[in-house]
């Protein structure tokens, strides 16, 4: 018997829904890898992601062969040598995972915290930030809707002389990403997030400074398919180095070209408008920002605390009958929370009008919709 995959209506904070432009490329004929319209294809990307990532002219940018997670493993598998000391922000599941992730190449791993739905202090930073030779944060905590301020953070390390990897997975193509103004020197995404392309490819940026401390290494790379060397070797250089994945290449392609078509600006306003009219329209039923501090509130993944009584599993299960895919909490904010995905095609008015609508039906409310259609007046649905 087939499987049926129905039409889904998918606000969770990643996957996305594929833009419209990614998913016609999916069905261009295929190429090889070392084809000259590939390279000419990759060269549009490279530059794209320079712009993408607010980059300086000598940045490296290219596309690793994996989802957010292997960007991630990428900066600390070239940047990191056994005994160096690095210093993990840590104030949700993704900081740890960076910090898990250092430890396994080798590092001293030094952790700053912060609780759960606040922002990493930057005097904790500056506190422990000596001898350090690299420092790793989550721009926006996905697992509890945190912004974490990395012109703050990034202001204190470039005065120390460590590297700064920024993990821009929640942020990078929907936010405004300075990389070589904060002075950032290695910042990844994932394809399926912000960009609304097919998972399996991590856009990554590398600055010229991290290229320096990567040809300094003492030992090879452990990390052999992600070496940056080998990734040169192929993007820069156009020699074989692997097989990429180049229907994912052309997806990404045109995803990243409507997106700075429609403008990072437009993109954020997006997001900030749509999630405003989500949290107005939810206020009467008592969901409450769960991040305190309005600044430190992730603009891409909109984390409300449940009603007290409500029933998260039941509701949520409810809504799965009907296709729509809403995400709760992670770890010690199961139950608690909604975290709601503002990113790429998810901050459209269509998908939550949808959930409204089911909202209202489901738990015998009213003017759900009606508000949030208020609220959102100028943006054509
Ligand atoms: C989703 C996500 C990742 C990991 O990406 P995968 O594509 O799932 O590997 C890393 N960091 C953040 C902040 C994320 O939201």
């Amino acid at each position: 018997m087939a499987v049926s995959l129905p039409e889904h209506t998918l606000l969770t904070p990643g996957p996305t829904p594929i833009h419209p432009d990614a998913l016609a490329a999916l069905t261009r004929p295929m190429l090889g890898h070392m084809d000259p319209e590939v390279f000419a294809l990759n060269r549009e990307i490279q530059a794209d992601l320079r712009v993408m990532y607010g980059a300086a002219p000598d940045t490296f940018t290219a596309l690793l062969a994996g989802t957010g997670s292997l960007g991630m493993e990428a900066g600390f598998a070239n940047l990191v040598e056994p005994g160096d000391e690095v210093l993990v922000c840590v104030n949700g599941s993704f900081g740890a995972r960076m910090a898990e992730m250092a430890t396994r190449y080798g590092a001293r791993v030094r952790v700053v915290q912060a609780p759960h739905g606040e922002p990493i202090e930057p005097a904790a930073v500056a506190a422990q930030l000596d001898g350090a030779r690299l420092v790793a944060v989550v721009h926006g905590e996905t697992s509890t809707g945190v912004l974490n301020p990395v012109p703050a953070l990034a202001a204190l390390v470039r005065g120390s002389g460590a590297l700064l990897t920024v993990d821009a997975v929640t942020t990078a193509g929907m936010e405004p990403f300075f990389m070589q103004d904060w002075g950032v020197d290695y910042a990844y995404t994932g394809a399926q997030k912000c960009l609304s392309a097919p998972p399996g490819l991590a856009p990554v940026a590398i600055s010229a400074r991290a290229f320096e401390c990567f040809a300094a290494r003492r030992t090879p790379t452990p990390l052999w398919y992600c070496d940056f060397d080998g990734l040169r070797d192929y993007w820069d250089r156009q020699s074989y180095h692997h097989t990429v994945p180049v229907n994912l290449h052309y997806a990404l392609h045109a995803a990243l070209r409507a997106a700075l078509a429609e403008g990072l600006h437009a993109r954020q306003a997006r997001a900030a408008q749509i999630g405003g009219a989500l949290q107005r329209a939810l206020a009467p039923l008592g969901f409450t920002p769960y991040v305190a501090r309005p600044e430190a509130r992730l603009p891409t993944v909109l984390a409300l605390r449940l009603p007290p009584g409500f029933d998260d599993a039941g509701v949520r299960g409810r809504l799965r009958e009907r296709h729509i895919s809403v995400t709760g909490g992670l770890g010690p904010t199961a139950g608690q929370i909604w975290r709601l995905g503002l990113m790429g095609e998810t901050a459209r008015p269509a998908p939550y009008l949808t959930l409204l609508r089911a909202l209202e039906d489901l738990l015998g409310e009213r003017g759900l919709a009606e508000r949030f259609l208020d609220a959102l007046a100028p943006v054509p649905a």
